[in-house]
């Protein structure tokens, strides 16, 4: 199980529905925030979800819109919270401009935080806790872009049924059949792992693309994924500003998403010029399992055979909680 909450959903300036690029994605207790915008820290807040675990950030590139945010969680992590250190992943030029912006925050003393830096290059580059993290270069503007592509790891489910009905006792003889070895029980049989083991269960994979200037490129990466996270900045009719700029249409997103045959389109880094429902016009009749991200919308995606992807919570239930609680 994956579950992603989108902290900001804005391009390039925030708007009074949106804030900047910031999401995190969560997998049992490891959570990565991918891209950090100014006012993340609140987000985080806002969301519920607050600041344990949250010790590695992952940067697609290095635009000011992506990581001004990262000064000020800093600054928070060291003074207020328990942390005391911080991974942080990147293309060269986004650490680079990272290691600038650091400089400013902990110059004095004042705030003390061991930061990790970790040059990104194509491959993988997490394996830890049944997940994988592969790093896929983006063309956007600038070097060093990156989208990152979230596996859980497959795996056989253990046929409890069957194991009763061959007379496994419950306990390690059930962990070595699970971690694929052989058993003999006490009468002598053999068992092997094939006779409780069910069919192979993928697990979910989840394909990050921060902003980026063409879908050429991306679509091996991509392919398959149960849920592909990507910007739409620009409608179709502003085409000459989405190349001027390096951004994508909502229609080009969209066509990515028909072409790789994933299951379902989350569209984020939103123009302010642009409602959800233009932007969802241009999509759907191209790719209809279509969502228009809002700030702070959280879902999950299970490895259940359905391969669900069900919706935790939207922003506006959210705020409209927030504001009850205040009054
Ligand atoms: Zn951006
Ligand atoms: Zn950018």
């Amino acid at each position: 199980m994956i579950e992603f909450v989108f902290l900001g959903t804005s391009a390039s300036a925030p708007s009074v529905e949106r804030g900047l690029s910031a999401a995190l994605i969560m997998h049992k207790d490891q959570r990565f925030l991918v891209d950090c915008g100014e006012g993340t820290q609140r987000q985080i807040l806002r969301s519920g979800l607050g600041f344990k675990h949250l010790d590695k950030v992952l940067l697609t590139h290095g635009h000011l819109d992506h990581i001004l945010g990262l000064g000020g969680l800093v600054s928070t992590f060291a003074r207020w919270e328990a942390a005391n250190h911080l991974s942080i992943y990147g293309g060269g030029w986004a650490l680079e401009r990272v290691r600038d912006l650091m400089n400013v925050v902990l110059r004095g003393g004042e705030v003390q935080l061991r930061l990790e830096y970790h040059e990104v290059q194509p491959g993988v580059i997490w394996r830890r806790h049944e997940l994988t993290i592969t790093a896929f270069p983006v063309l956007h503007r600038g070097p060093g872009c990156f989208g990152f592509l979230f596996e859980e790891e497959s795996r056989r489910p253990f046929l409890v049924k069957e194991a009763e009905r061959l007379g496994v006792p419950a306990g390690p003889e059930r962990k070595l059949l699970v971690q694929g070895q052989p058993i003999t029980l006490a009468d002598g049989r053999v068992i092997n792992p094939e006779q409780v083991l069910g069919p192979l269960i993928p697990g979910v994979k989840l394909a990050w693309v921060g902003d980026a200037a063409q879908i050429d490129g991306l679509l091996e990466y991509v392919a398959g994924a149960d849920a592909l996270v990507i910007e739409a900045t620009y409608l179709d009719v502003e085409a000459e500003m989405a190349i001027r700029f390096g951004h994508l249409t909502s229609s080009q997103a969209a066509t990515l998403a028909y072409q790789a045959g994933v299951k379902r389109l989350y569209l984020t880094h939103i123009s302010r010029r642009y409602s959800a429902s233009q932007i969802l016009a241009e999509a759907c009749p191209i790719f209809a399992d279509t969502v228009v991200a809002r700030d702070l919308d959280h879902f999950r995606i299970t490895r259940a055979g359905s391969r669900e992807q069900e919706a935790i919570s939207t922003g506006d239930q959210i705020a409209n909680d927030q504001r009850a609680a205040e009054q």
